[in-house]
């Protein structure tokens, strides 16, 4: 079905062709072992020869930011028309990488800001990102964290793990714990449990997600012993990194299909890539395929503004032409939420289309994806249902003693109707001063 055969007859010629030990093409360590990581073996293996000028700015490039191709998802790149290919594009170093611009950064997201411990990114109030090790099987060339993936010191300290841990413990507000990195599945067996089980004993954590690559890039690292191990550790959700309909082979899907029999609910998150998928029927294929699978669409993310991702960026536009071109027109179920990361550690902001045309004291007009124009007739005896004042009762009748938060934050604290508050001021305000 969504395998295609043409991508899984190219793995498995580049696997007899190029390299000998065919029995090995499945084993994930293998892989890694046999990572392409120089411009010789990667025209080596594929059969493809740069003239000396490419080959010099491709030099710089890879000493900049370094190269690893997993030899499966190089077995995906079409070989003989390359140079526009969506593979080749993810994974080789392109010399547009070297072109900084002005309002290019080193860290975009001031992840190393919001920082109580090396390895804790806390942001929002109730989640934190916490970053497991520094490798990935591949080095995504789009990579928000280039500055970091690739160090040599690739993998944390047992001690920075065990700082992030005990930061988690100790801040009771934490309730989803998202493990990435680099690809958290790039640790080992033994090591994952050890941190899935740490995490598990905190009371007041109650999911765990995990960020990946690996079943886009390195599919045979979801072994049935990894997944026995998962599934200890539930609630667990997973969010997977697939950009383009030619990433679904039948190894991926395999190992899609192994990760979501084991009851782990599975999540996709997209960058949008110019000349990669920038376009609203690749991406209308790349949702039914992961729906397909099993995977819900979670976010399409506008590409961050750091360094060396220049030659990625599309307009925000694009992104807002493709959530047009598929709400409404397909399952909802396939659409994710378009977001931007806000530079500066401002989180992530959705965008959409506008269908909220305009509103009168009681009426709306809206518009669908066809383009009709309706309205809706608002409730003429609506009381909002006010509980602040009796916070504790309501807290008790809607047994929400776990969980409801009586303090409100930003926007939220403007809309409520017992907050004296009318506005939100930058503390740096000229005429407030
Ligand atoms: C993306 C992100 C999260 C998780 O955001 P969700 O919208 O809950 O998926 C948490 N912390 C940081 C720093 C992030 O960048
Ligand atoms: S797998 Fe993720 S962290 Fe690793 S290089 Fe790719 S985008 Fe970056």
């Amino acid at each position: 079905m969504s395998c295609s055969l043409h991508t899984y007859q190219n793995e498995v010629d580049v696997a007899k062709g190029k390299h000998s030990i065919t029995s090995n093409w499945d084993d994930w360590k293998w892989q890694l072992a046999n990572c392409v990581k120089t411009i010789d073996q990667f025209e080596r293996v594929m059969n493809i020869k740069f003239n000396h000028q490419e080959r010099e700015k491709i030099e710089l490039t890879v000493r900049k930011f370094p190269l690893s191709i997993t030899p499966y998802y190089l077995s995906l790149i079409d070989r003989f028309s390359y140079q526009n290919d969506p593979i080749f594009r993810q994974a080789f170093p392109s010399p547009e990488e070297l072109e900084v611009v002005s309002h290019d950064m080193v860290d975009p997201l001031a992840e190393d800001r919001d920082n109580p411990a090396s390895t804790i990114t806390h942001r929002y109030p109730d989640r934190v990102l916490f970053l497991v090790t520094k490798t990935c099987s591949m080095y995504c060339r789009h990579c928000t964290r280039k500055r970091k993936v690739g160090d040599q010191e690739s993998f944390f300290q047992k001690s920075e793990i065990l700082e992030g841990i005990e930061y988690i413990k100790r801040t009771r507000s934490v309730r989803d714990v998202l493990l990435s990195g680099g690809d958290p599945f790039m640790l080992s067996d033994s090591r994952l449990d050890w941190i899935l089980t740490q995490l598990r004993k905190i009371q007041h954590v109650q999911i765990i997600r995990i960020g990946t690559r690996v079943p886009v890039v390195l599919p045979y690292r979801i072994t049935v012993k990894l997944v026995r191990l998962l599934k200890k550790h539930h609630p667990l959700w997973i969010n997977t990194h697939f950009n383009h309909p030619r990433e679904f082979t039948a190894s991926s899907c395999q190992a899609l299909e192994r990760l979501a029999n084991a009851g782990i609910p599975l999540g996709n998150q997209t960058v949008l890539l110019a000349g990669v998928n920038d376009c609203p029927r690749i991406m209308k294929v790349l949702v039914h395929k992961l729906v397909a699978n099993r995977v819900r669409p979670y976010y399409i993310y506008q590409c961050d503004l750091s360094e060396g991702l220049n030659h990625f960026r599309t307009p925000i536009g694009k992104g807002i032409e493709i959530i047009e071109s598929l709400q409404g027109h397909t399952s909802g179920l396939a659409v994710p939420t378009y977001v931007v990361d806000a530079p500066a550690g401002g989180g992530k902001i959705p965008l959409n289309p506008n269908y909220l045309l305009s509103l009168s004291s009681d009426r709306v007009v809206l518009r669908n994806y066809e383009g009709v124009i309706t309205t809706y007739q608002e409730p003429s005896n609506y009381k909002s249902k006010c509980c602040e004042p009796k916070f504790a009762e309501c807290m008790r009748h809607n047994e929400l003693s776990h969980g409801a938060n009586e303090s409100f934050i930003g926007i939220e604290k403007l809309l409520s109707k017992h907050n004296r508050d009318i506005s939100l001021t930058p503390s740096n305000n000229f005429h407030l001063h």
